[in-house]
């Protein structure tokens, strides 16, 4: 099986190049650089500098390839509602760029990486695939929208899609295989183990008067290895002539910010300072996913995103 990895010289498009490789998936990357990072890059695939922009960069790699995962977009929430035009321009356009040029090469297989952000604010919990989807930013519209072509791209080009949306990724792999740290990282994980090793000088805890148990935001932190292992899965099953459809991915569990913060001073010895603060608009107070599907249809269960395991190999590329 030959795939094409757009975006897999980033944070969990390289996780899923090394998890692919394990499979022994002859991989090709297609990345233009702009956050994914050379570190990143296994020798054992072949790398193509590009953008998805490109129509005729991207007809140059499609030929011969069974099958593409599409991790390449942009992805901070808060400039999605800045620069909504960016978002509108690589995550939609581009999107539709890769579609179109599968189709015309007649590649069949797509794993679109998506996001709970198609939800908005949880209805209930767990949210299931059922749930409503009302982003409340543009970054979900992005996502959302590119889930509502694919059954008309799936009906009218032939092309078998899966969607997976992901929950909070975190973590890194243990081997030490992925060595690029995140660029300018705008999550929780990352911004506490920044105040870990100094790189911060503090950070803030987005409100402690929600209805949770501590009164922090409570979410649902999947390992990128987990993560990872759901687009094999994927490929596998719609190789073997498995049905379109998106996919929850998430453990059901929840962890608090507090909890995060906590947990990393224990693992890594070191004094995380913060301070509360307001709430953060648009933050739910509890969103956890239910992934009974992803699990019923691919067998797919997350195995790395226990507390510890998420801190610990987080710590050990920030200690690097
Ligand atoms: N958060 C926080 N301080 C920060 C960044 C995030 O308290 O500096 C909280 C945020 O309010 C949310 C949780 O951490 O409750 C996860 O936020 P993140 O932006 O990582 O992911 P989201 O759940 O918004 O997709």
């Amino acid at each position: 099986m030959h795939i094409l990895v757009i975006g897999g010289a980033g944070y969990i498009g390289s996780h899923v190049v090394k998890e692919l490789l394990q499979h022994g998936v002859q991989v090709t990357v297609f990345d233009d650089m702009s956050t994914g990072q050379n570190e990143n890059l296994f020798p054992q695939a072949a790398f193509i500098k590009g953008d998805i922009l490109d129509v005729s960069a991207l007809e140059a790699v499609m030929n011969g390839v069974d099958g593409v995962v599409h991790l390449a977009a942009k992805k901070a929430v808060g400039e999605s509602m800045e620069h909504p035009e960016k978002y509108a321009v690589n995550n939609i356009t581009g999107t539709l760029n890769i579609l179109n040029v599968m189709a015309k090469c007649g590649v069949k297989n797509f794993v679109f990486s998506s996001s709970a952000a198609v939800y908005g604010m949880p209805q209930y919990v767990p949210v299931d695939e059922k749930h409503p989807t009302e982003p409340i930013n543009f970054y979900g519209f992005t996502k959302l929208e590119i889930e509502r072509f694919l059954p008309w791209y799936g009906n009218l080009k032939g092309i078998n899609w899966i969607a997976l949306r992901y929950f909070n990724a975190v973590g890194y792999d243990a081997d030490g295989d992925v060595k690029g740290l995140e660029k300018n990282p705008q999550n929780l994980l990352p911004i506490v183990m920044e105040t870990a090793v100094g790189i911060r000088q503090g950070m803030k805890i987005f409100g402690n008067d929600y209805d949770t148990e501590d009164g922090t935001c409570v979410r649902d932190y999947i390992h990128v290895s987990d993560l990872a292992s759901a687009h094999w899965l994927a490929l596998d099953y719609l190789s073997k002539g498995g049905s379109s459809q998106s996919l929850n991915l998430g453990t059901g569990k929840g962890i608090s910010v507090w909890e995060m913060v906590k947990a990393t001073e224990r693992l890594s010895g070191q004094k995380v300072n913060y301070d509360f603060s307001e709430r953060r608009a648009g933050d739910p107070s509890l969103l956890v996913a239910a992934s009974d599907t992803a699990n019923a249809v691919l067998g797919w269960k997350p195995v790395h995103s226990d507390l510890d395991n998420i801190i610990r190999t987080t710590w050990a590329m920030y200690q690097k």
